[in-house]
């Protein structure tokens, strides 16, 4: 006989758990099938907290190398991969144990094996197992992708899962990307002491995160002694007896770089391949995504989905709202649906990039009036005294109706800044309201009151 539950959830990550939680307030059977070798699901094993753990720390040493120009003698500042790797560690078990907690109390069945569909609202176990359930969340997450690229599948190619496991570091190392994750940690690497460099396909880095962010980013990596290749076209990939060569055309040549390692950043794909989705007649999109609606139920009613396999982002704090609002959803609870008007997105880049809401082009695509105006760190009081003279801050507002549609930061501390800004774009608030607040000096935050104001101040002669 199979067993019989309320909601089941397939993968306890962070869409999982956030649904799963959500769902025992409303009814008492709820299953949680996961079947990785450790509970604790991508951020908190190797994804978010791991690389913000070990690009703190190489931030701390960038820091004190700079030393003197904070009046500091600083003699000797250097990595040390052995406590770098512990303090991770450390962390890491300490997020996963609390995590493996929840998971394992009562308030849920916890089966600790792969599942994949057998019918529409029926699992199977890798023991044969078979669970029923009135309503099921699928929350695998994601898997790095390989592009088909000439030699790639034949050489040996670091993930960020070894990235963020080094042991030492390593003397150079091609990165394949130029996306968020490429980013950081290639920056991560080049701060340790790798000869780093980066071969980007789009004309730059960064790409979601629009051209005048990434030229910021770009022209730090550089100074920082990183090589960014941008505008390439892979030609070929192979290994060599030191290490891994990349043939790339750039500007109307062929450039060939070769290194000790090789890191795919290419990107990750939804993890749906081994589920059996036909078994449930469920649908993907062209990125492999699951078909969903805005409250997360597929095209089967009584499926639901979120997180990285669901997309459109890969970010936890989309996926825990994805995995509630699924909840809710499933147990008749009307929530609204999700919108990514006020979408917010941080690079943990130095300096760093964060944005939220509507570019100046994505609001003009909406045929809004968009009223932009920025501020340059280089000429304000704190960040020039804190050595962060890096990057804007820059508020979009709709002139018709007078509302702030989008704001980006670019600097020290970006993805604290923007905190500022997201009740404002997400409640849709003019520049006049904001004005209304204090903002403490000297404070990097008191730097959004220069747009702010000349927002206010344009809106309000038209
Ligand atoms: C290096 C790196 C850095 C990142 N940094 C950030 C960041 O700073 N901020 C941010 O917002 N996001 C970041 N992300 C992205 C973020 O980690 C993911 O978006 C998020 O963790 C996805 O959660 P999820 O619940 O969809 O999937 P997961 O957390 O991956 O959970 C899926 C679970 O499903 C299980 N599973 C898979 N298949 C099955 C099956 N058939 N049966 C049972 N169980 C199964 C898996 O074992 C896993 O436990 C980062 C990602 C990476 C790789």
């Amino acid at each position: 006989m199979p067993h019989h539950f309320d909601f089941l959830v397939l993968g306890g990550g962070s869409a999982g758990y956030a649904s799963a939680r959500t769902a025992r307030e409303f009814c008492d059977r709820v299953a949680i099938v996961d079947g990785s070798g450790e509970l604790g699901g991508l951020c908190i094993l190797q994804g978010c907290m791991p690389s913000k753990t070990l690009i703190y720390s190489t931030e701390v040493l960038h820091l004190a190398r700079q030393g003197e120009k904070f009046g500091l003698r600083i003699p000797r500042a250097e990595i040390d991969m052995d406590a770098l790797q512990a303090r991770k560690r450390h962390w890491v078990a300490d997020f996963a144990d609390y995590r493996r907690e929840q998971l394992e109390s009562d308030r849920f069945t916890l089966y600790r094996q792969h599942g994949r569909f057998i019918g529409p609202q029926e699992i199977e176990l890798e023991d044969g197992t078979r669970i029923q359930a009135d309503r099921i969340m699928v929350a695998t997450g994601s898997v790095v992708n390989s592009p088909p690229l000439p030699g790639l599948a034949d050489v040996p190619a670091w993930t960020s899962d070894d990235i963020l496991g080094l042991e030492s570091v390593p003397e150079s190392v091609l990165v394949l990307g130029g996306g968020i994750i490429a980013s950081e940690l290639g920056q991560f690497l080049a701060r340790a002491g790798s000869r780093v460099t980066l071969i980007q396909r789009g004309d730059h880095i960064l790409r979601e995160a629009g051209e005048p962010a990434a030229r910021v980013v770009e022209e730090t990596f550089r100074n920082e002694g990183m090589e960014v290749f941008t505008g390439t076209g892979i030609q070929g990939v192979e290994e060599t007896p030191r290490g891994i060569r990349v043939a790339f055309s750039h500007e109307g040549n062929t450039v060939v770089r070769e290194a000790a390692h090789l890191l795919n950043a290419l990107g990750r794909r939804p993890n749906t391949s081994s589920l059996n989705l036909s078994a449930a007649g469920l649908e993907t999109g062209s990125r492999g995504h699951l078909l969903h609606n805005g409250w997360q139920q597929t095209n089967q009613p009584g499926i639901y989905t979120g997180g990285d396999c669901a997309g459109p982002v890969e970010l936890v704090h989309i996926a825990i709202r994805q995995g509630e609002t699924a909840a809710r959803h499933a147990f008749g609870q009307n929530p609204s649906p999700l919108r990514y008007d006020a979408l917010m997105t941080v690079v943990f880049t130095d300096p760093q990039v964060a944005w939220v809401g509507l570019r100046e082009d994505e609001a003009l695509a909406r045929n809004l009036d968009p009223l932009v105006e920025e501020y340059p760190f280089a000429d304000h009081g704190k960040s020039l005294l804190m050595e962060a003279p890096r990057g804007y801050v820059k508020v979009i507002a709709d002139r018709a109706s007078g509302k702030i549609v989008g704001a980006e930061c670019v600097g020290k501390d970006a993805s604290e800044l923007i905190h500022a800004l997201t009740v404002p774009v997400a409640h849709g608030l003019t520049p006049a309201q904001c004005m209304e607040a204090d903002w403490y000096h000297p404070t990097l935050a008191e730097i959004w009151t220069y747009p702010l104001e000349d927002l206010a101040e344009a809106l309000a002669t038209g």
